[in-house]
């Protein structure tokens, strides 16, 4: 199986599918449809039936039940596309066999070196097999790992008839790192109860909850005046956005928070003495403590609409998406299933916040509870990122065991 797992990986790398947030076509890029319709054929290659690709480049497929039991479809979701952080063009996946445990060299020419003193969580990989970058562009397991993780475990389960199961769907989809993957995602045509994405990062990785997430961009309208000439007429908007920005708690920020502590983040600010807009994000797990943030910007507005006039004072706030735990704790199942699939296979699960958002945060809101699960690989989004075959392999082996799982607790005949 690492055979495979390493043959597809290095083949689904090569191609460029990095996502542009300026683009508005969907997939957004064109490579998404080279590697979308590679993996329509493959799909098809191995056995996979309904496959399909829609206009908007969403691969979908099903492995159908062998099963008189009522078992409920499940889903598992990969991403086609790959970060705009880094480049994802010329990638040249390495691999490095039973690594020993010390510094491995990427890239002699430019001399980059992954290293234990840099990334300690190296020492755990220690004798097992690892594909890395050539150390000049990002490797994309984030997420082709799943791509490839999903697609061994469809093959194996053809492979394997003695294998129960109910009805799987997969679906490949464009434009993750954007935050548009499930914007035009067909959740009936999907028609799954239940799904996983398959994107997250080392072994045992359960997640289930993320951010809850808003956007507010507020703009203050000054008056100018020649600066001779200024005094009791000129109003300042450069300083009325700094007063509002002072009234906001100053640890309650990114670079101040963690685990599960919110925060308002001040994205940018641009302005001059006539008009400033400062452009934030509020985020927090809670979702009371999340409609109280909100209430805090407003009230902030609405203190320096009373000192300076309403019309100095006009803010855009909209929510962008939820925190899945409040979907999904009414079908905990769905967690539970890939928890007890992880310890029957000697895996210890790993529960966490996602201090952000993953497609299963908005796919939850849809319809689809999406919990996301582990695919083995470290430092996603740069050229350090390198993954762990033998835990690709065990991904695979969690799929196979939530598929098997899922038909081994349905009673109806
Ligand atoms: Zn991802």
């Amino acid at each position: 199986m690492k055979q495979e797992l390493i043959e597809r990986l290095t083949r689904y790398a090569k191609i460029d599918t990095q996502s542009d947030p300026t683009s508005d076509t969907c997939p957004s890029t064109e490579g998404q449809w080279t590697l979308a319709n590679m993996l329509v054929e493959e799909l098809k290659a191995i056995g996979m039936e309904e496959v399909t690709v829609d206009e908007n480049g969403y691969v979908m497929a099903t492995l159908p039940a062998n099963t008189d039991k009522e078992v409920p479809t499940i889903g598992f979701l990969a991403h086609m596309d790959t970060a705009t952080d880094f480049t994802g063009a010329n990638v040249h996946p390495q691999i490095v066999e039973s690594y020993d445990g010390g510094d491995i060299l990427l890239n002699k020419d430019l001399h980059i070196v992954l290293s234990p003193s840099d990334f300690p969580e190296l020492s755990h990989y220690k004798g097992h097999t690892l594909i890395t970058t050539d150390g000049t562009t990002l490797l994309g397991a984030d997420n082709k790992a799943g791509i490839a993780e999903i697609m061994t475990a469809m093959e194996y389960l053809i492979k394997h008839p003695e294998i129960k199961h109910g009805k799987v769907r997969v679906a490949f989809t464009p434009d993750e790192e954007i935050g548009r993957g499930p914007h035009k995602f067909d959740v009936a045509a999907f028609g799954a109860k239940y799904a996983y994405t398959v994107d997250g990062g080392p072994l045992g990785e359960l997640e289930y909850e993320s951010f809850n997430a808003a956007q507010a961009k507020i703009t203050f309208k000054g008056k100018n005046v020649h600066p001779g000439s200024a005094k009791g007429k000129m109003i300042n908007s450069l300083k009325l956005a700094m007063e509002f920005h002072a009234h906001l708690p100053a640890n309650e920020a990114p670079e101040h928070t963690e685990g599960y502590e919110g925060f308002y983040h001040l994205l940018s600010c641009q302005g001059d003495v006539e008009q400033t807009t400062l452009h934030y994000i509020i985020r927090d797990f809670d979702r009371g403590a999340f409609e109280a943030r909100k209430a805090t910007i407003e009230e902030i507005a609405a203190k320096l609409q009373e000192k300076y006039g309403n019309e100095r004072i006009q803010i855009e706030m909209s929510d962008q998406y939820y925190n899945m735990r409040e979907k999904i704790e009414s079908v905990k199942e769905v967690v539970d299933i890939a928890y007890e699939a992880m310890k029957n296979l000697g895996i210890e699960p790993v529960i966490k916040p996602i201090r952000g958002g993953t497609d299963g945060s908005q796919l939850s809101y849809m319809g689809l509870p999406t919990p996301n699960i582990f695919t083995g690989g470290e430092n996603f989004h740069g050229r350090y990122e390198y993954i762990s075959v033998d835990n690709m392999v065990k991904a695979v082996n969690v799929i196979i065991e939530i598929v098997k799982l899922f038909e081994q607790k349905t009673t109806t005949e």
